[in-house]
């Protein structure tokens, strides 16, 4: 049977524009900006993507960032990301992005969201893709540092519908950002965080408690912790699934031993995304294909990941019923 995945409509809640900046574009930016990295080649930068955890691929990561300087590199960057999901029939996407990652290196905070922000209006325009963008604050650096990049943020408040929290996991509880997050919500942010990938079960619970988060990123780990599936479950918090990212960094031994099955048979509303996608191996699509192959999803399965994955969006109702009266007959 053909696979029926690249005709989904499908959403994707999980993506960090700097981490879709593909070696080619690396290697680019870095003549086009006069700065020197430590590789020489595409090839050269292929080959450092071996990782053993969270922090070594973070390494990396920071590292490439540095290649993007102005607001045409930003747009570019994003301009990238959108034709791939017109290409994967990514009809929606939430894109998260590190304004302190560009700050502390010199870049104003209008440069990374001007960039980012116009190719996120021209995705809709020309290529009919909605969007909305997420401000993630560094959670190994201070809550003081995330509370001064929220203020730096409230200018564009009318462009960037949540906050959440990213980068090292371990030793960055939520609670951290209890004070950040108030201040968020009173100023009308939304709010995610990201929650049990490395991080123990109670990281889920002081997210939903003290950050009042509309979905978890990532939280596989709540399966160590029954009362808290039975929360999310209840209460349909999404999790925001990144398959590929997983066993990338060691969070699953392979994909064949990845839990998204066992979380979707327990009731929770699970969503597949691709994370960090130019240091990971894919995209939406590539993502989809490489679980459903490991775990057997069957179309009712794979239908049912592309529903959540809207009716988990931050879309209206009614922005979200065509996809899913789309979905309801596809296949
Ligand atoms: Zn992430």
């Amino acid at each position: 049977m053909r696979s029926p995945l690249p005709t989904l409509p499908k959403a994707e809640l999980h993506i960090h524009i700097e981490g879709s900046l593909e070696p080619e574009m690396m290697i680019d930016l870095a003549q086009r900006n006069r700065i020197t990295l430590p590789y020489e080649s595409v090839e050269a930068v292929r080959a450092a993507y071996q990782f053993e955890n969270l922090q070594s691929f973070l390494d990396l990561y920071y590292a490439g960032a540095q290649v993007l300087q102005t607001e045409q590199d930003f747009y570019d960057l994003t301009w990238a990301y959108l034709q791939k999901c017109a290409a994967q029939r990514v009809c929606h996407t939430e894109i998260f992005f590190d304004p302190q990652t560009h700050t502390d290196r010199g870049i104003p905070f209008e440069v990374v969201h001007g960039g980012i922000s116009q190719a996120l209006k021209d995705g809709k325009n020309q290529l009919g893709i909605s969007s909305g963008l997420i401000l993630c604050f560094l959670r190994h650096l201070s809550a003081e540092a995330a509370m001064a990049t929220l203020e730096q943020a409230l200018p564009y408040r009318d462009s960037i519908i949540a906050v959440g929290l990213d980068s090292s996991e371990l030793g960055h509880p939520p609670v951290k950002f209890q004070s950040v997050f108030d201040r968020a919500r009173a100023e009308g942010f939304l709010t995610v965080a990201h929650a049990g990938e490395e991080g123990p079960p109670d990281y889920i619970w002081q997210a939903i408690r003290l950050l009042k988060v509309a979905r978890i990123d990532h939280g596989v780990r709540c399966v160590e912790d029954p009362a808290l599936v039975d929360y999310l479950v209840d209460h349909q918090i999404p999790l925001t699934v990144c398959p590929l990212s997983n066993v990338k960094l060691c969070v699953f031994q392979s994909m064949a031993d990845h839990n998204l099955k066992q979380l979707m048979d327990l009731g929770l509303c699970v969503t597949v995304n691709s994370d960090d996608p130019a240091y990971f191996g894919g995209y939406v699509e590539e993502n989809y294909t490489a679980i459903a192959a490991a775990l057997a999803l069957t179309p009712k399965d794979l239908r049912q990941l592309a529903q959540n994955s809207f009716k988990a969006s931050f879309l209206s109702s009614a922005e979200q019923q065509p996809y899913l009266d789309a979905l309801a007959t596809a296949l």
